[in-house]
């Protein structure tokens, strides 16, 4: 039998429509890299947006007209209960295809109450991975040569296994990891254990100097109207913290543009905090009304033409803090994990691609292989990509 995974959306999607592929791989099924090939398609849908559940629901249209014989099953975050019956049965958790990276999820569900999310009405409460089981399986990663791991969750704050935190977790998977793979830590709420987690990052070599931060707004009127239980002097403390124990640490974040009663002087402050803060990376979004969720219904709707300006604002200063600090990185040495062998092309671990340079070519004949380090020492910029030489590899 063969199946055809669609995925949309976040990592956390992604890590689970490759467990999912590993388990129907473990039970003879072979993936396919076409739907019209497949005897099974399954989409994992995201709904982060009215824009996403639009495009996702647009495909699985046309999925439905291309193929109206086929077996579909959509899940993810937009799941239906009749497919439950159909994936009950599929393994999870095994070790997914080979890639330099693997995703390690520890933890599903939240239990957050923020005014515009409808996560928690798809993915139930909160639930942790078994704390040895997720170091276990880190491990059987690194055996089978993955050189990093990115721990995803859906709110990795609230991980808690029989009083094991998320902090523990971190330096125990990165205790197993060794010199040999670098953890990544997915997107992190605001609060409290993000303190305690940036020192278990800090005491080990091997996590990435990489923290993305699902700030949503930098105003407080704001933040107290999606509900997020943090304030803006929070997240503050968070990024000087991380700076402090971490320093030239890339730092991420998620902002929502255009909130329902966003005034000018709120959505500077999302201006002003992208700026202070120096966020290099960032999903920015136009705020999207979720049918039954809270935020839909408050006043002071925004126009979708200043949601979209107003996130194109957002998304302009961490373009241009991202550049500023790609330069930065000129004439210090990075460590990629290879991805394309014919550039020496990959991520560094505050995630800027870097590649060989091609006008040093004489310099720079050293080839490193696919899914080996490479420490590069940068020359230049293009943009927000790195270009280097390579200095050593393994
Ligand atoms: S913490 Fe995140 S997943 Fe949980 S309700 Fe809030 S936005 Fe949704």
């Amino acid at each position: 039998m063969k199946v055809r995974f669609e995925t949309f959306g976040c990592r956390l999607n992604r890590a689970e429509a490759l467990a999912m592929q590993a388990g129907f791989e473990s039970r003879g099924w072979e993936t396919v890299d076409h739907a019209r090939d497949a005897d099974l398609i399954v989409v994992r849908g995201c709904s982060v947006t009215g824009r996403a559940q639009r495009d996702c629901e647009k495909f699985i249209d046309m999925l439905k007209r291309s193929f109206p014989m086929k077996r579909l099953v959509v899940t993810g975050c937009m799941k239906e209960k009749k497919n439950e019956f159909i994936l009950k049965d599929v393994p999870k958790n095994e070790i997914p295809m080979a890639t330099s990276r693997a995703y390690l999820k520890v933890q599903d569900g939240c239990s957050g109450g923020c005014t515009f999310c409808t996560v928690p009405r798809f993915r139930g409460r909160p639930v942790s991975e078994p704390f040895e089981d997720v170091v276990e399986k880190a491990r059987r990663f690194i055996d089978a040569g993955y050189r990093e791991i990115v721990v995803t969750g859906c709110n990795l704050s609230l991980y808690d296994f029989q009083g094991r935190r998320f902090p523990d977790l971190v330096a125990a998977v990165a205790d197993a990891a060794g010199e040999n793979c670098r953890v990544r830590i997915g997107s992190l709420e605001p609060g409290e254990t993000t303190i305690e987690t940036l020192h278990a990052m800090a005491g080990h070599a091997n996590v990435c100097r990489h923290l993305h931060l699902a700030v949503q707004s930098g105003s407080q009127k704001i933040l107290k109207a999606m509900g997020r239980n943090y304030n803006v002097s929070d997240v503050e403390k968070i990024v000087a913290a991380a700076n402090e124990l971490m320093p030239g640490i890339a730092v991420g974040c998620d902002m929502i543009a255009g909130f329902p009663g966003e005034t000018v002087p709120d959505h500077y402050a999302s201006m002003s905090l992208a700026r202070k803060a120096g966020f290099v990376k960032g999903h920015i979004f136009k705020y999207s009304e979720r049918p039954g969720t809270p935020a839909a219904e408050f006043p002071g709707e925004i126009s979708g033409d200043i949601r979209s300006k107003r996130a194109h604002e957002i998304a302009g200063i961490i373009d241009a803090n991202r550049v500023n600090a790609a330069k930065k990185l000129v004439g210090q040495t990075v460590r990629i994990v290879v991805e394309d062998a014919s550039s020496t092309g990959g991520w560094t671990d505050g995630h800027f691609w870097c590649s060989r340079d091609m006008k040093l070519r004489p310099e720079n004949a050293i080839r490193i292989r696919r899914r080996e380090f490479a420490d590069m020492r940068v020359t230049g910029t293009s943009g927000h990509a790195l270009v280097g030489v390579v200095s050593v590899g393994r």
